[in-house]
């Protein structure tokens, strides 16, 4: 175990990439730079509200000193560091957005664990880079609380995502205009340190393709494949990596559709090419059934980030990148073709999933299918909630005659009462479903088996982190520790006490259904 503060750091990707290393951290365009060097601006208290100990001992990390805490505070940076914002473009809601930058994310140094990999220590909300625009850099605790908590369940619900390892609040206030109405407001501020083998995005190919620095991409994209897809070789280890990157993207949607996660804010900037989870912001889980949901009030008008729409954001993403991809490959034939594979790949995936999640033993024919598209709609018409469904499915009796029965069966996931159509549907989908079970050739067991590793019966709600972070602004910490400690367990009944539907005044409440970016 070694502390952050005595830390030998590897510095690998400023060592091997150009950098503008003024320091200087006023805005601006960084062409030929793929970062900005970043000090962290001094704050002045800071206090450690959180530590994930599992992730940090899996490192190789030693519980925290006051040292280390000034390291986490970005009040002190070792010589092996080497502070910096990393340089990136991207889609944003469909459309170029040019340059945009760790505007508020710094990236401390490489820390090797025991077994020789790298993870890159990152400090979010540390103050201004060249890539902060009009923003301040900071965070505010409302959104580094939702970050920590956020990937840490995601961790643990077995969903592919970048890490937290430790939440600070910084003794100092942050101004936000969280309803974008002119009514800013202080906040208190607070850091996240968050790490993954690497935080590149989609965005930091599409900058270099865009600015035409074709040097810069290929040896990006060598660099990448060496550290993080070491069995590509050869003459199309491009193209390859490429259909990777597609594969890894398509499971990462699967498991958000899994466990009804919205990310809100599926920009390619926001798009890992490890097919990890990343930037926490405006997130949701699903409470109700609604595959047109969206968490992200900027996302309204169009509400392109929708629950239902990602698999098909991912793909739109998937080829963003592909066409950064272009200078590096000669055939384009060939670049469209692995782009295409997406579909495949997803829709294998899908079925899998929705075989466990439901507890068959796996899609046999177009019945299964049609059987599949009927859940969904029945679903999306009744809108039940999803995680507690799931749940009372895992516990179907095979005694339930009448209508009725069923929806008494389920009524505890129902956020309103169903009419007599909703129910005539609910009936007729359980009895093909229940028809279906018979069906399996695995026994009952083992499909139960399957549902509860698929099904999470502890999910992070809105309207929970909402008041874990009240609670946490006003001093007390019981709720946020409570939640911290569920979601390392979200498959068992060990938190029932967080197992019912969400109440009806978190449904209009900011915070606990519908979040703003402001962060
Ligand atoms: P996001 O949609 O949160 O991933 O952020 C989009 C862009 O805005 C990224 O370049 C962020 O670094 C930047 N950004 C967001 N919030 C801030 C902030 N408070 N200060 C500086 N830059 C920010
Ligand atoms: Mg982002």
């Amino acid at each position: 175990m070694e502390n952050l503060s005595a830390k030998q750091f590897k510095r690998n990707f400023v060592d091997t990439f150009p950098g503008d290393s003024s320091g200087d951290l006023h805005p601006r365009q960084t062409p030929g730079m793929l970062y900005s060097k970043a000090v962290p601006t001094a704050v002045r208290k800071p206090e450690l509200i959180a530590w994930s100990a599992e992730l940090a001992d899996s490192l190789g990390i030693a519980e925290p000193n006051s040292d280390d805490i000034q390291v986490l505070g970005g009040n002190l940076v070792t010589p092996t560091m080497y502070p910096y914002a990393a340089c990136y473009a991207g889609h944003q809601f469909g459309n170029w957005a040019g340059q945009l930058g760790d505007g508020r994310a710094i990236t401390l140094g490489e820390w090797e664990n025991p077994n020789g990999n790298t993870w890159e220590l990152q400090l979010k909300g540390a103050g201004p880079t060249a890539y902060s625009r009009r923003a301040d850099g900071r965070a505010v605790l409302r959104s580094s609380v939702r970050e920590y908590l956020m990937s840490e369940a995601m961790h643990h619900l077995g969903v592919p995502t970048t890490r937290a390892l430790a939440l600070v609040t910084t003794g100092e206030m942050v101004t936000r205009d969280m309803f974008y109405d002119g009514r800013a407001a202080d906040e208190p501020g607070a850091i996240v340190m968050r790490t993954a083998p690497s935080f590149l995005r989609f965005g930091n190919f599409e900058m270099l393709a865009a600015r035409n620095e074709i040097d810069n991409l290929t040896q990006l994209v060598n660099w990448t494949i060496e550290r993080f897809y070491p069995h590509l070789n050869g003459e199309d280890k491009v193209l390859h990596w490429f259909g990777e990157v597609v594969e890894r993207t398509a499971t990462m949607i699967v498991e958000w559709q899994r466990v009804g996660f919205v990310h809100g804010v599926m920009n390619t900037d926001n798009m890992s090419v490890l097919g990890l989870t990343i930037d926490y912001g405006p997130y949701s889980f699903l409470d109700n059934y609604d595959p047109d949901f969206t968490p992200n009030t900027t996302d309204l008008p169009g509400k392109r980030y929708a629950f239902g729409k990602q698999a098909n954001i991912a793909y739109w993403n998937l080829s963003r990148l592909a066409n950064a991809l272009i200078p590096l490959i000669s055939d384009k034939d060939q670049l469209e073709s692995e782009l295409r594979k997406y579909e495949d790949f997803y829709w294998a995936k899908y079925y899998a999933m929705m075989a466990d999640k439901l507890g068959m033993d796996g899609i046999y024919n177009e019945d299964d299918v049609r059987l599949l598209a009927e859940f969904e709609q029945v679903l999306a018409t009744i809108q039940p909630d999803m995680t507690i469904f799931y749940q009372l499915l895992i516990d179907l009796p095979t005694s339930l005659a009448t209508a009725e029965d069923v929806v008494n069966f389920f009524r505890s996931s129902f956020y309103g009462e169903p009419d007599p159509t909703e129910v005539a549907q609910l009936y007729t989908l359980i009895k093909s479903y229940q028809a279906r079970l018979r069906a399996n050739t695995c026994t009952r067991e083992d499909s139960v088996l399957r549902m509860k590793k698929a099904n999470p019966r502890f999910i992070l709600r809105n309207y929970l982190l909402h008041m874990a972070i009240e609670e946490l602004q006003r001093g007390e910490n019981t709720l946020f520790l409570k939640l911290q400690q569920a979601l390392k367990d979200p498959y068992s009944r060990s938190h029932d006490e967080f197992f019912t539907i969400r109440p009806g005044w978190a449904t209009q409440q900011a915070g606990c259904s519908m979040l703003s970016c402001s962060s």
